[in-house]
């Protein structure tokens, strides 16, 4: 944070270890914002972008929560009101793809674990957070964006990935929803849809680049290109935009 940007409050970015969040949370600390970075697993992750973040001076503090658990996810939002203030930003980016095959060969209880991390976390983050934002709870207001992915739309061509697909499509929609619910209440909700972008994720699931090659634009995107747009929809720069998905794809 320079100098010149104001606090703006306690910002909390799910799954922000390392790839997309991790740019998220260090965009969101250079935008003023006191960030959570929130992990299930790789704490020497997570508290390298604290440590990178505090290095230039801002303020963040990791906390691990497993989002698809709902004490974890209680014992998140507590922390981070005790460690950064009232909460004015949440950003549900914590997911995973689950295992790359047919739907006939899938696992049922890596479907289940699929399903809870993919969208019973988000739902299970925005209760909290809307509890903690909404004007209808003594709140302040506040952004919720999700991070869903143009695998929503179910593109031909990419195999293995049917409930990974479906999950996104279920962020869209309880994006839209939720959008409608708390609009009066002073919260904007809203998605960003990626396409192929540089992270671990994206490596594992056959290679960023190779992947990215085919999209309109001819590359995978970056972290920081998903941020960019985080950053625009959390700002009041975007004060009259709810309820929308905005696909940042390289034109996929
Ligand atoms: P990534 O490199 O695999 O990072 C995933 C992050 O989520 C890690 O910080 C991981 O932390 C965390 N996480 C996983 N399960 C969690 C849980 N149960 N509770 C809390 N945190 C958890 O993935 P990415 O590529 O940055 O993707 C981030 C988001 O963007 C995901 O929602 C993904 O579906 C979406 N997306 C990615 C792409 C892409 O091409 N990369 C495209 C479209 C959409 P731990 O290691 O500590 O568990």
């Amino acid at each position: 944070m320079t100098t010149t940007e104001q606090n703006k409050g306690a910002a909390i970015v799910t799954g922000a270890s390392r790839g997309i969040g991790a740019a998220i949370a260090q965009r969101l600390a250079d935008d003023g914002y006191g960030v959570v970075v929130n992990y299930a697993t790789d704490s020497a992750g997570a508290n390298s972008v604290v440590s990178a973040i505090r290095g230039g001076g801002g303020r963040a503090v990791a906390v691990r929560a497993d989002v698809a658990a709902p004490d974890d996810v209680a014992a998140l939002f507590a922390k981070a009101q005790q460690e950064m203030g009232p909460l004015t930003s949440l950003v549900n980016n914590a997911g995973t793809t689950g295992d790359q095959a047919r739907l006939d060969e899938q696992d049922a209880e890596r479907l289940d674990r699929l399903m809870r991390i993919n969208v019973v976390g988000p739902m299970l983050c925005a209760q909290h957070a809307v509890r903690a934002m909404s004007t209808a709870h003594g709140g302040a207001g506040g952004t919720i964006v999700n991070i869903a992915s143009v695998a929503a739309r179910a593109i031909p061509g990419i195999p293995g990935f049917v409930p990974y697909e479906a999950t996104k499509a279920a962020v869209v929609t309880f994006t839209r929803g939720l959008s409608n619910e708390v609009a009066p209440e002073g919260i904007r909700v809203n998605s960003v849809s990626p396409g192929v972008i540089d992270t671990a994720m994206a490596a594992a699931t056959g290679g960023a680049q190779q992947i990215g090659a085919s999209s309109p634009l001819g590359r995978a995107g970056q972290p920081s290109e998903i941020a960019d747009t985080v950053s625009w929809l959390v700002s009041p720069s975007a004060s009259y935009v709810t309820g929308a998905d905005i696909t940042v794809s390289g034109g996929v």
